[in-house]
Parts: C-alpha cells; sequence; structure tokens
C-alpha cells in the first residue's frame, strides 16, 4: 500500500485505522489445495479416491473433487448451474 492510498483510506474510514472486515469480493471458501480438484472429467479419476461430480442438465461439465467437503461444494455449484437465467424460466411466464 502506498502512502496516499493509506492516506485516502484514513479519510474514507473517518480516521479509523487497522484491519478491517475482509474485502466483498473474497472468496465465500477457500480454495482447495488439491490441484486436481474441480478439473473437468474427461477420463479415470487424476487421483484415487476422487468423486466424480455430475448434474444432468448443469451447464457444469463433470469434475472431479476431493470426497467430502470439495464433493459437496461442486454438487452444489453444478446445481445451481442448472438452474436457467432469471426470465427464461417457463414457470414465470404469464405473471
Ligand atoms: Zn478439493
Amino acid at each position: 500500500m502506498t502512502a496516499s492510498t493509506s492516506r485516502r483510506r484514513k479519510a474514507w474510514n473517518q480516521g479509523k485505522t487497522g484491519t478491517g472486515r475482509a474485502a466483498a469480493d473474497s472468496p465465500v471458501i477457500e480454495r482447495c489445495p488439491v490441484e486436481v480438484c474441480g478439473t473437468e472429467a474427461t477420463g479415470p479419476a487424476p487421483i484415487k479416491g476422487m468423486v466424480k461430480v455430475r448434474v444432468p442438465g448443469s451447464a457444469e461439465p463433470a469434475r472431479w473433487y476431493c470426497p467430502g467437503r470439495c464433493h459437496a461444494i461442486g454438487q452444489a455449484l453444478a446445481e445451481l448451474r442448472s438452474i436457467p437465467p432469471q426470465g427464461t424460466s417457463p414457470q414465470r411466464k404469464g405473471r
């Protein structure tokens, strides 16, 4: 951080300094340290024990995840991407 950035930040915070809360654009979940986690499942599992996630109709391709937490996150992500964008859903027509 440069001196001028610091000064501007201080002014914006009405003189308050110190560590604020995490920026709003920081990831909600920490990235998994396993390099192949979340890679597209085009062949056999890159690491033994990886779980394949594939949701029919999802924009997300089949991907490999670590079992447990990553698997749950991957599953949720794929399910979210199977929801059509707002305004194109047939259930919303005629309202
Ligand atoms: Zn993982």
